[in-house]
């Protein structure tokens, strides 16, 4: 039987996936556009994606796919996703992980240093209020002594970076020449480690309470779900910033919201909300003190490419029962190797 590979996004870039053509695979192509938030999103249905996933041995996401229990039960052939981007919470892993299907990222290195350079721009965008200066310069207000335009000296300033893998690592590198503090909050990895990149460990509470800016570098999971609701922002001084760029729904909206309204924070960066792409009547895009910008940290050609080129690596090696470098459910293995030595019995 011939092996079927559904990629869930139209093919931009022909060279990357002719390795799959010539290995003999059938290649199905979505609709969905390259970009996140384009303008002419179309999302599948949960029936459309059923039907697209029925009969197919693996699956190219992009992380507005949303592969759900009921999707994936109903892809029995399924042995492997490979998603092109850093982020996977757009897939079910627990239930990829019992039914034997490897899942993969494609954390490459353009991408990720294109989040911590995001958010180096967005955090000195906001120190140097850039955007509202150049709202008061555009209304013919050269507001040069205005107390809104009294910008911040980031030296001897404290950042606090949550999360410190490969984009939160990074920012603390990025960071260290400006003679900033930088504290850290991250269970998952050693004091030793926070040290060789200039971060003291701290809890999140503390890293709250005493840093000026503030940024989030977690995944989204159960845990990290709203870890920054009304209580936490409340231990932020009133003075201080916060900057997401990693998923909307790791801070709660509505506290946030509240926050910056009642001056509990002074401002806020995002490139990530809780709905994208942001509502028209949102009230943060009203707000001076917010810089938005369209989940666009990671996303250039470049890293598309590059991202594209390692999951058609990824899942060549799947179909041909190679573990790959970057599965995200290695608990899966098992499970995936029996069902790909049945599948290649039969
Ligand atoms: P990573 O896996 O290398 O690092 C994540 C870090 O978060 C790890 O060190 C982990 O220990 C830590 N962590 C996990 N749970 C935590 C918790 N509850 N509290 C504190 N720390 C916790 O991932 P990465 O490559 O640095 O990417 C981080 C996130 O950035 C991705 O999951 C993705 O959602 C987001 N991202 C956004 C864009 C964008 O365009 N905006 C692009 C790529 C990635």
């Amino acid at each position: 039987m011939q092996r079927r590979i559904f990629i869930s996004f139209p093919m931009d870039y022909p060279d990357i996936y002719e390795p799959l053509i010539r290995e003999g695979y059938e290649v199905i192509f979505g609709t969905e556009p390259s970009h996140p938030m384009a303008s002419e999103r179309k999302e599948y249905s949960e029936g459309e994606l059923i039907r697209k996933c029925r009969d197919v041995d693996a699956v190219l996401a992009s992380p507005r796919l949303h592969l759900n229990q009921r999707v994936l039960i109903s892809a029995t052939r399924l042995v492997g996703i490979c998603q092109r981007g850093i982020g996977f919470n757009n897939i079910d892993i627990e239930t990829a992980s019992k039914l034997g299907i490897l899942v993969t990222n494609a954390p490459v290195e353009s991408e990720f240093v294109n989040v911590a350079e995001h958010t180096i721009a967005l955090i000195f965008a906001l120190a140097k209020k850039l955007k509202t200066i150049s709202t008061l310069l555009s209304q013919g207000i050269p507001a040069y002594f205005d107390e809104r335009v009294s910008t911040i000296t980031l030296r001897g300033k404290t950042i606090g970076i949550i999360g410190l893998g490969r984009i939160g690592a990074r920012v603390a590198t990025l960071l260290r020449p400006f003679g900033v503090k930088l504290l850290g909050y991250d269970p998952y990895i050693s004091k030793e480690k926070a040290k060789s990149i200039g971060v003291q460990l701290v809890d999140l509470n503390i890293l709250l309470k005493e840093s000026d800016f503030v940024t989030i570098h977690v995944p989204l999971t159960t845990e990290t779900r709203h870890m920054i609701g009304e209580r936490e922002l409340a231990l932020m001084k009133n003075t201080s910033y916060i900057v997401n760029t990693a998923r909307g729904a790791i801070i709660d909206e509505t506290a946030l919201i509240n926050a910056l309204r009642n001056g509990k924070i002074a401002g806020a960066a995002l490139d990530v909300l809780e709905k994208e792409p942001v509502c028209p009547d949102s009230p943060l895009l009203k707000m001076d003190n917010v810089i938005l910008t369209p989940h666009i940290a990671g996303r250039n050609v470049e890293s598309l490419i590059e991202g594209e080129k390692m999951a058609v690596e990824n899942c060549l090696k799947i179909l041909k029962g190679i573990v790959p470098e970057y599965v995200v459910n290695p608990e899966a293995i098992p499970k995936w190797k029996e069902k790909i030595s049945t599948q290649t019995r039969s």
